[in-house]
């Protein structure tokens, strides 16, 4: 529950395409019941295995068209020739909450969100070398060839922003990959802006101890 005046934070996380970023991030929210994910729009065919409502809303590009019209995404690009946006009100009501979100967007979108919403957090996540992100992307065997090759060259164009982030995470040993998100993310909890909103009452308590004797 938050406290009055207290907000939650955006992580924007992106990565090439096969660098393990939705496996992380997956576990990152088992790991930290305060983190919520911004389920994103798309108008990317449905993979095997995926749910509609749970890995993304799955729209037409008409609908998708109309949501742009609105001005219901907070951001969106076109990635691999499809749409993906992410809810504006969505996200905004969940910070509203205190709630901290995680955004898994691409380096676009992570450029949109932080010209609205400067005080975010932005992550890039890189595979160990090139040769483990061909394997990953291969051997995921969902994609045809040429989309596989397609995939190759845009991870190059999207690692050619990594500068743009707070921070990097190398995913070469998953546990330690975690660890590492998971650090940022009470790292940033602990930053006294919000500390000082979260413990008010505990600071004035404090700074005001002689009025207050045991
Ligand atoms: P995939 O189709 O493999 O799930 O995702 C392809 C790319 O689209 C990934 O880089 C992913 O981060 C990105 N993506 C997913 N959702 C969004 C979104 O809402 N906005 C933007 N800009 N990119 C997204």
């Amino acid at each position: 529950m938050s406290q009055a005046g207290e907000t939650g934070t955006l992580f924007v996380i992106s990565a090439p395409s096969g660098a393990g970023k939705t496996s992380l991030v997956a576990e990152m929210l088992r790991a930290d019941q305060k983190l919520g994910v911004s389920v994103s729009h798309t108008t990317r065919p449905m993979r095997e295995g995926e749910k509609d409502g749970f890995n993304y809303h799955f729209v037409s590009r008409g609908e998708f068209e109309t949501m742009i019209g609105r001005g219901d995404f907070l951001e969106h690009a076109d990635v691999f020739g499809n749409y993906y946006g992410t809810s504006q009100v969505w996200v905004r009501e969940m910070l509203a909450r205190g709630q901290d979100v995680i955004l898994e967007i691409d380096w676009q979108g992570a450029g949109q969100v932080r010209h609205l919403i400067p005080e975010c957090v932005s992550i890039f996540i890189v595979p160990p070398s090139p040769e483990i992100l061909r394997d990953r992307l291969v051997g995921r065997g969902t994609d045809a060839p040429e989309v596989v090759k397609r995939r190759l060259s845009e991870a190059r164009e999207e690692c050619r922003h990594v500068a743009e982030f707070d921070y990097l995470v190398v995913n070469d040993h998953f546990r330690e990959a975690l660890a590492d998100l998971l650090a940022i993310v009470r790292s940033q909890r602990l930053q006294i802006v919000i500390q000082q909103t979260r413990h008010q009452r505990l600071l004035s308590g404090l700074s005001d101890v002689n009025n207050n004797p045991a």
